[in-house]
């Protein structure tokens, strides 16, 4: 106890886990998730921080998250100046944590915070990034889990570089991804084919998802699109050259179509008819011409808002609360 007086805290012991939890409206669960959370951090040897990120939630869960009962761990609590969305408030976590390791947990306990141990071991076994990829997807309707399913297929497919399918933010990634990641230019964070990019030492351990423990999803089908859509936009361009190739094709089989009705019409001369043809054709290059366009507005768009280089997120206030002295003399004894 002596030899605590005589140390900065921080010098102590640097921090060796820091876990972001991305809140919105969660105050519903935020205690329970606490309570599960510091026990399996005081139970750890290391020291750790819990990065709680409010993401402008319109209950009070920041305050909330202020007043949580102190631990062996440090809290900070950052609160953005509204809500950004869930990929910014990792952004946020992500350039806010000191940890050697950083943790990503969602605030419903869909991820068991208690599989945290496990992970920690892969990275001492030296892997840069531990994927938790889900084995089951509890208290998910049938309709989500084929359609994620079926939209992982066509990412992977899409894509230059394997995206993980199933493998959700939950995960683990070493101080030196977390940096890299930091340093990228980009504003269109697309984590899930972000923490992918780095490459570097990957593993995946397997864990089944729980339900939500309390309160309510924050996605819906148009927002899950919208991610969908980034998720494609920021990996590949495939689909713009796909647009060119059915262009292509179209044009290719119209020419020679067009020149066999017009040898038709010389030989044989033209009955009239054929409006269901015309029709048909008219519609569907219509409907490629469109979608090609609405493609390429998809890009361009994207384009638009990254040149327009404002930042992801802006940070209102950061508390930080140092962990107890109570729990700072047990580093010391060790
Ligand atoms: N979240 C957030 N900002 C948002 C939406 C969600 O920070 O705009 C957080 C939310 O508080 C939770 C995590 O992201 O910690 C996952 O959200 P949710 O459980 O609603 O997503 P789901 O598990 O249904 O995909
Ligand atoms: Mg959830």
């Amino acid at each position: 106890m002596l030899k605590l007086k005589a140390l900065p805290a921080d010098e102590i012991a640097p921090i060796t886990l820091s876990v972001i939890v991305p809140l919105y409206n969660e105050t519903e669960v935020l205690p329970v998730l606490h309570r599960r959370l510091t026990a399996v951090l005081d139970a750890l040897p290391d020291r750790c921080e819990i990065v709680y990120v409010d993401d402008g939630s319109a209950d009070d869960s920041h305050q909330l998250a202020q007043r949580l009962p102190r631990s062996s761990s440090d809290h900070l609590c950052l609160s953005l100046s509204r809500n950004f969305g869930k990929e910014a408030a990792m952004s946020a976590g992500l350039a806010y944590a000191r940890g050697q390791a950083v943790i990503l947990l969602d605030a419903d306990l869909q991820d068991p915070p208690e599989l945290i141990p496990e992970m920690l071991a892969k990275w001492r076994a030296g892997y840069d990034v531990v994927n938790m990829q889900r084995r089951r997807r509890l208290g998910e309707s049938w309709f989500k889990r084929t359609s994620a399913a079926a939209y992982y297929r066509i990412l992977n497919w899409l894509s230059d570089m394997p995206i993980p399918e199933n493998v959700g933010d939950f995960r683990l990634l070493s101080r030196q991804v977390v940096d890299q990641l930091n340093a990228l230019p980009e504003r269109s964070r697309y984590m899930k084919g972000l923490f992918a990019w780095p490459g570097f030492r990957q593993v995946t351990l397997q864990f089944d998802r729980d339900p939500r423990e309390a309160g309510q999803t924050k996605w819906n089908y148009p927002k899950l699109v919208g991610l969908a859509m980034d998720g494609i936009t920021a990996f590949s361009i495939k689909p713009l050259r796909l647009a060119t190739w059915t262009g292509l094709t179209i044009a290719i089989s119209a020419f020679l179509y067009g020149a066999w009705v017009v040898a038709k019409t010389l030989i044989w001369g033209e009955p009239v008819a054929g409006y269901p043809s015309l029709m048909v054709a008219v519609l569907a290059l219509g409907g490629v011409q469109l979608l090609a366009m609405g493609l390429l507005g998809e890009y361009l768009g994207r384009v638009y808002i990254e040149t327009k280089g404002r930042p992801n997120y802006l940070v209102e206030e950061v508390v930080e609360l140092p962990r107890s002295v109570l729990h700072r003399a047990k580093e010391v004894q060790q």
